[in-house]
């Protein structure tokens, strides 16, 4: 038999063997409240065995904004890679937050080691194009040199290929859905729920709803008033817990 078969691709899928072995060790309340919390998060539920395979279209992935699930969870996306805080390290690290971050290479520029960290504590690497464009703006091959370019670059950082893509200001066309295909991509990934400086933001329906995919980026004092990275996340975190809901791991669900 041919033992010429290239050994398949590692994917994004879950944080890796360190966030699920931290995973075993429940937050404590001193550790919550060091980061602003009045509790732990909750634990999410087990994960279910399916995951979501609706098509957009013949071989064509899902377009998705929110998960299908019953469970009370909410899913934390972080944008672009502009800012780089050490805290937030800690934090991801210490409050055990499954974190999937959509970088942009024109961002991220020189400062993948800081992602590769936040990357080692938990957090999942997603691909959000290498140049931050507006795709339906783009041909077909544009855009496909956007979306592949920056797979090949998530690999060659991290020896991973992603499945999950996000389109830069949630715009896309057909031509866009083909080409992330095209570039091994699963599912496409939108928002329902953005986080604001201060508050959560709904498209639709206000309040959070199970499966609700929250939309921040990695910004800092300069774009969020004067809070940091960690601050704001801690402002996400409490109105996430004050409706009731937990933070689960996307690539758990899709
Ligand atoms: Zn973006």
């Amino acid at each position: 038999m041919s033992g010429c078969a290239p050994p398949a691709e590692p994917v994004e899928r879950h944080g890796g063997k360190t966030a699920q072995r931290a995973a075993e060790r429940p937050v404590s309340l001193a550790t919550a409240r060091r980061w602003g919390l009045d509790k732990p998060l909750a634990p999410p539920p087990k994960p279910p065995a399916r995951r979501t395979d609706e098509a957009a279209g013949p071989g064509l992935p899902p377009v998705v904004d929110r998960v299908p699930t019953d469970d009370k969870v909410v899913f934390l996306t972080f944008d672009d890679g502009a800012e780089r805080d050490p805290q937030f390290v800690r934090m991801v690290r210490e409050l055990q937050l499954p974190v999937s971050m959509f970088l942009t290479d024109r961002v991220v520029g020189p400062g993948y080691a800081h992602f590769a960290e936040l990357r080692s504590v938990g957090a999942t690497v997603q691909n959000h194009t290498l140049d931050h464009p507006y795709l339906p703006g783009l041909s077909y091959e544009g855009q496909r040199w956007e979306i592949c370019g920056q797979q090949d670059k998530l690999k060659e950082r991290f020896g991973i290929k992603p499945r999950l893509f996000r389109p830069p200001y949630g715009e896309y066309n057909d031509d866009t859905l083909r080409a992330a295909a095209d570039c091994g991509i699963s599912a496409v990934v939108l928002w329902r729920v953005s986080m604001q400086i201060d508050d959560l933001r709904y498209a639709g329906e206000a309040g959070l709803r199970p499966g609700d995919i929250v939309l921040a980026h990695f910004r800092g004092p300069a774009e969020l008033n004067g809070a940091s990275l960690t601050e704001m996340t801690t402002r996400m975190l409490r109105r996430i817990q004050a409706q009731g809901f937990t933070v689960a791991r996307l690539e758990d669900y899709l």
